[in-house]
Formats: structure tokens, sequence, C-alpha cells
């Protein structure tokens, strides 16, 4: 794989220690499942002696419902878990990630892409390439130019048009997590140049994600393993903008009886944090679920013990 190489600018040093975080998308309140990554991030920061920050991902305007973030924030309080320092607002947050964009495009990375879900779909139909359901499309290249050149800065404005990350040939990415070992993704092969800022306008999590992460100095991403097929993707955006790279453990994921990944989608219902048993409940079943044993039952316990224990029984 040929990396281009770039410095990164005004990086906070993730050498001053451990940072975590919990970034919740606002579509809704927290559920089950959004618990376990909460309660799993919070008690491997803990656990290190680190930080732990939130980070509200309400990059999607359109999915993003407004109570959410508050209700987020008063679930995530009731359940004693504190985060430290002020939150980030990914709406916020637009030049930040349009100045990465313009350095991938100083790298000549980048390229326009017209292609509709449906032109992309024909094409690998042509190709003989099927999807499988659930499954993302790998990007065919309709678009990509033979040269990649860096494109006039006006073009990002001029709408309808996607922009796409240019991958190197063999672009084999393969890390650690710290949960389930070692991981390997090939992103020709299982996504293909993938889109970092969508003709809507709107900039991808991909791209959002590493930009925060790594201006927010964050030293351990620990989240649901619905993300896991993300991490390479992200890994090599890292690389490009030559920031630093954290350390992943993707935590088991919460299914409903269907087997399916607890969602808005699939109408998950809200944890119910109305008061300290209920809330306490909660956390005892997602410790549960994390592996989490001999924890005190919760009769006589305050939460702040009952994290304590938890954070002492944690053991990453
Ligand atoms: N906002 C993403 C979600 O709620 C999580 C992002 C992450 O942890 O990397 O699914
Ligand atoms: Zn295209």
């Amino acid at each position: 794989m040929i990396l281009a190489v770039s410095t990164s600018k005004n990086l906070p040093s993730p050498a001053s220690g451990y940072r975590g975080r919990f970034a919740p998308s606002p579509t809704g309140p927290l559920h089950a499942g959004s618990l376990v990554a909460a309660l799993g991030s919070w008690l491997d920061a803990r656990k290190n002696r680190g930080k732990w920050l939130l980070r509200i991902e309400d990059l999607d305007t359109p999915r993003c419902i407004p109570e959410a973030t508050q209700q987020i924030q008063a679930q995530l309080l009731s359940c004693g878990l504190t985060w430290d320092e002020g939150i980030i607002y990914q709406s916020q947050r637009q030049e930040a990630y349009q100045s990465a964009l313009d350095r991938l495009n100083d790298l000549k990375c980048l390229y326009a892409c017209t292609c509709s879900r449906q032109t992309i779909a024909n094409t690998l139909a042509s190709l003989g390439i099927e999807t499988p359901r659930n499954q993302e499309m790998v990007y065919p290249g309709t678009c990509r130019p033979a040269e990649l050149i860096g494109n006039p800065i006006q073009a990002f404005g001029d709408g309808n048009k996607a922009w796409r990350i240019a991958l190197p040939k063999n672009c084999l990415i393969q890390f650690r997590d710290l949960a389930l070992g070692m991981q390997s993704q090939n992103l020709n092969t299982e996504v293909g140049d993938f889109v970092l800022r969508r003709s809507d306008g709107l900039f991808t999590y991909q791209l959002a994600v590493v930009v925060d992460d790594a201006e927010q100095g964050i030293t351990h991403i620990v989240r649901g393993q619905d993300l896991l097929s993300n991490t390479a993707r992200q890994i090599y955006l890292q690389e490009v903008l030559g920031y630093q790279r954290p350390e992943y453990l993707h935590l088991p994921l919460v299914l409903d009886e269907h087997g399916e990944k607890l969602s808005k989608q699939t109408l998950a219902t809200q944890i119910n944090t109305r008061d300290e048993r209920h809330s306490l409940l909660e956390l005892r079943k997602a410790a549960k679920h994390l592996g989490l044993q001999d924890l005190p039952d919760g009769v006589n316990t305050t939460i702040a013990e009952w994290l304590l224990a938890a954070t002492h029984a944690w053991k990453n």
C-alpha cells in the first residue's frame, strides 16, 4: 500500500494519557445496546484512570431528533456515567471536516462521483457482482479519473456530487482489536473508494469521526461491534491525514429476540432511568452483557458504589 505522507497540526498529544469517548448519534434516547457501549467505554476509561468524553454525533441532521441530545445526557447522568470536559457537537464542526477534506484534496486523493445507488447497483450487476442483502455495495470506481488531480476548491460547493477517497492498490488494513484480536480488511475488494462528503453536502461519519477522534486526542475507542467493519476505513484515513492510530476495543452487541441488533430502526425501547433503582437495574443488565461477574446485587448499593465495584471488575 502506498501511503501519502502528511503532517498533523495542532493535535493534543495522546501521550498525555488515556482519553476515551462515547459518541452517540442523537437519533433517539439510549437503549440497552447503547448503554452497553456507554458503560463499557466509561469503565475502560475509569479503570485506566483516563478521561471519558462525550461527543454528540448529530451530523446526519435529517435523522437526528432534537430532544434526543438532552435525553441521552440525562440518561447518562442518571446512571452515574459522568463525562470529563465539554461536549463536542459534530453539527458545529463543519469547518474542521472541510479543512481535512481540503488536505486530502491537496494530496490528490479525492474525486467527484455522480453515481446514484441505482447506477452503482446496475454497474455491479453488469459486472456479475451480487451484493448480499444488508451489505454495502463495493464501489466499482466508475467515476475515478485515470489521473488524480487536486480539484479546484470551488468544485466542492457546486452540489450533486459526492466526494470519494481514491484508495491505493492492495489497501489491506490490519489491526489488533483489544477484545477480538487480529482483524484485517481489504478495502479495495470489501469497500471500494468510499464517500467522505455526500452529494447533499453532508460530511460522512467516516471522515467526521476520524477528525474528531484525532482533534480530541482520543487514545482508546471502545464501542459496539456493529462498528467493527468501519474501523479499517478509519485507520486508513488516519494514516493519510497523519493522525495517531488509537487502540480499538469492540464490545459484544445486544441482539433482540429475532437476533437483530437493537436500534431505533428495530424500535428498541429506551432504558428506564426513572429513579436510581431502575437505573441500577439497567446498569446491571449492561454489565452482565459485558461479562462482568460478582457485582453487588444492587439491593443496598448506591450507583456510585456499584460503579466502583464494576470498575474494579473490568478486565481490559
Ligand atoms: N455515532 C455512532 C453511533 O452511534 C458511533 C460512533 C463511534 O463510536 O465511532 O453508531
Ligand atoms: Zn461515481
